[in-house]
């Protein structure tokens, strides 16, 4: 990575002005449901703690889209952060008012401020808003701290003003532990990939992921597709697909893939055969079916054959990258295909495994396979972005080594 990390700057007892990634589902009864992503941005804490800095955080909640709306504090994130650490976080009842200002301002060395949620002002994202009021608001998140790290990879493709703005007002800006292993993980797997190299993709549509496929395209040996999207390269084929999902106006565009895959002799497999429901519910009737799917019915997970094709498929790479489920996994009766290829990825000790997106992310969890995967992204849109060839503005924001 050529921008500078958090061990490549001073923070020796400076006051560290740090984006993380808390967006945390909270229970009703407001304690923290997951804290996935408290604890990946622990090691940064801890690394700045041992600097004797001073650490301010900030991180957005939810969508409270620019307004002030209690069930999206962060308040149970400062407690829950607090359990972890085993010492204080104190709470800023705002981002830049008074409260952060002041708390901010007497924060000693080794003390956690956090600041309440970035998305309570529009500025933040900057919707609607003017450059002045934007650039007031940035400003003012830039004056609480002396360097900058950023640490939320989940919002490093977004520009906003706590992930990108606030990097014209402060001289070090610098990448967390958790950015630089996730850009580590995803950006050098994709530039210089152990081959044969896998790529998995599954999810509702095609138009979230293409571009995703046609940058893999390059990089990729075979290329395995599964959930909705496979339908719409099926009718573009001249299959029936009866009531699946498909994108009519991206037949065109399914096709032009599959004649590159054949022109850059990418192995681009699509499911051999389907379970199909007769509703889109749990309880439904289901059929297994290779080739036309009758009216009245619809695809919603790959088939047996499918699954050992594509666990096959996995058994011999070396690096597997994985994005979006094979079916409507959230329905016990069309899981199948999604844990399947969940196990063939754990199964594979020998390959460097990175799976992205929520939903692939809670399968491989679901299944307790976690712990076998070489990394689990925990950004979603990020990954999908890196996957694309984007560069993030987040990173792109930072001090260049
Ligand atoms: P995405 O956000 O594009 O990765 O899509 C994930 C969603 O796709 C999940 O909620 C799945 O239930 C859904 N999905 C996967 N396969 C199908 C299918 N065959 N038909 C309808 N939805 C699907």
């Amino acid at each position: 990575m050529n921008k500078k990390t958090v061990k490549d700057i001073d923070v020796q007892g400076k006051k560290v002005l740090m984006r993380v990634d808390f967006n945390v589902p909270v229970n009703d009864d407001g304690s923290v449901g997951d804290d996935t992503r408290i604890e990946a941005a622990l090691p940064t804490i801890q690394y700045l703690l041992e600097q004797n800095a001073s650490i301010i955080l900030m991180s957005h909640l939810g969508r409270p889209k620019g307004e002030v709306k209690p069930e999206f504090t962060l308040k149970p994130v400062a407690a829950a952060l607090s359990a972890k650490l085993g010492k204080p976080v104190a709470f800023a009842k705002d981002s830049v008012g008074e409260d952060a200002q002041t708390k901010a301002a007497a924060l000693q060395a080794g003390e956690i401020l956090l600041l309440e949620n970035l998305r309570f002002y529009a500025e933040e994202e900057g919707k609607g808003c003017t450059d002045e009021a934007k650039a007031t608001f940035t400003k003012a998140l830039a004056s609480l701290g002396e360097v900058y790290v950023n640490d939320a990879f989940g919002t490093a493709h977004r520009a906003h003003a706590s992930t990108a703005g606030v990097t014209e007002y402060i001289e070090e800006c610098a990448a967390g532990l958790l950015l630089e292993k996730e850009i580590n993980y995803l950006a050098k797997t994709l530039e210089a990939p152990e081959h044969p190299f896998v790529a998995i993709i599954g999810g509702a549509k095609i138009s979230g992921k293409i571009d995703v496929v046609i940058n893999l395209m390059d990089k990729c040996d075979t290329i395995l597709i599964g959930g909705g999207m496979a339908y719409t390269f099926f009718k573009a084929m001249g299959q029936k697909i009866g009531g699946s999902i498909h994108e009519d106006d991206k037949m065109e565009l399914a096709k032009q893939i599959m004649a590159d895959a054949k022109a850059k002799g990418v192995k681009f497999l699509l499911p051999v055969d389907n379970k199909i429901g007769d509703d889109f519910s749990n309880d439904c009737n289901t059929e297994i079916v290779a080739g036309d799917i009758p009216d009245g019915w619809e695809g919603m997970d790959i088939g047996p054959e499918t699954q050992k094709l594509f666990a096959a498929e996995i058994a011999s790479a070396k690096t597997v990258v994985w994005n979006g489920p094979m079916g409507c996994f959230e329905m016990p009766t069309f899981a199948s295909g999604t844990f399947t290829i969940a196990q063939a990825v754990a199964d594979n000790t020998e390959c460097i495994s990175i799976i992205g997106g929520g939903d692939s992310v809670a399968a491989i969890k679901q299944a307790k396979l976690d712990d076998k995967i070489t990394h689990i992204s925990t950004g979603g849109g990020a990954s999908l972005e890196l996957m694309e060839g984007k560069v993030l503005p987040g990173l792109d924001a930072l001090s260049d080594k």
